[in-house]
């Protein structure tokens, strides 16, 4: 756990983004990384809870889940498209889902998060306040550059239509994957996301799913062969959604 120098409850996300100004500031939302990790940089929290970033809208067209709305929240709203729900299960046991939130997977960019590959094909846009007021940036730019200093996540916003399939590799049935891919069928056509093969979940094309990508090997799978999963599991997750359309 970082070392806490102090711990602030704001009322509302004006306040919090006022406090994040600070450089030694951080949000904190469910906590299961920024409790859980043992960098001893000294912090203040500024805890998310109280700013009323809650709760998941439907307008029809477009699904809008509060930055503190939980991975469980996800799993159990019947609004929420199946494939973010199952994305959410997936993602992690059920006693972290209750902790962690939207806004904190988005902030956190991790390349394994096959939720964050179902909002990329979900086309997310993310809704953020900072100093100088509010503003909207499609996910993928997020993961791309990082979510800049003093800035919260206040919402994420999706296209919740369109038929997903994923197709995953993991060490065993239940371990984070070393690959997956997700695919939808959206207005426009497909859209093909991938996770294990770039520092943060990816969006490709589908026609070429692994063009351009370096993929980094580890312990769990070299370069060579997270390469040719990406093009296998892309490969089934399109089937997959052909014969369900
Ligand atoms: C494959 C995988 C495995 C994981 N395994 C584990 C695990 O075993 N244990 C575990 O605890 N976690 C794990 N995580 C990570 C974690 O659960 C998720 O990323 C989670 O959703 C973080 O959300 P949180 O609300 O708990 O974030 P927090 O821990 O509260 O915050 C995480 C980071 O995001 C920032 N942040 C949070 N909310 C916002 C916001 N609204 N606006 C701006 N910045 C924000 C914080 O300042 C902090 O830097 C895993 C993630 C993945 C993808």
């Amino acid at each position: 756990m970082p070392r806490a120098i102090a711990y602030y409850r704001p009322d509302s996300v004006e306040d919090a983004v006022a406090l994040l100004q600070e450089p030694s500031h951080r949000p904190l939302a469910g906590g299961t990384i920024l409790n859980g990790d043992d960098d001893p940089t000294p912090i203040a929290m500024v805890d998310l809870q109280g700013c009323s970033l809650d709760g998941i809208s439907d307008t029809g067209d477009s699904l809008r889940m509060g930055a503190m709305t939980t991975l469980q929240d996800l799993v159990y709203d019947e609004r929420v498209p199946t494939g973010l729900s199952e994305a959410a299960r997936a993602e992690l046991p059920s006693t972290l889902r209750t902790l962690a939130t939207v806004g904190g997977t988005v902030a956190t960019g991790n390349a394994d998060s096959v939720l964050l590959a179902a909002l990329l094909v979900h086309e997310a846009r993310i809704e953020l306040l900072g100093p100088d007021g509010h503003e909207t940036t499609p996910l993928e730019d997020i993961l791309t550059s990082g979510l800049a200093a003093g800035h919260v996540v206040t919402a994420v916003e999706v296209d919740p239509s369109g038929g997903c399939a994923r197709h995953s590799t993991a060490r065993t049935p239940s371990d984070t994957p070393i690959v997956s891919a997700t695919a939808r069928v959206a207005n426009d056509g497909l859209r093909l996301a991938l996770t294990g093969v770039a520092d943060h979940p990816v969006l490709v094309d589908p026609a070429d799913p692994t063009a351009g990508l370096d993929p980094i090997g580890d312990f769990r799978g070299s370069a060579d062969y997270r390469r040719k999963l990406a093009e296998v599991l892309a490969g089934r997750a399109l089937l997959a959604l052909e014969e369900t359309a």
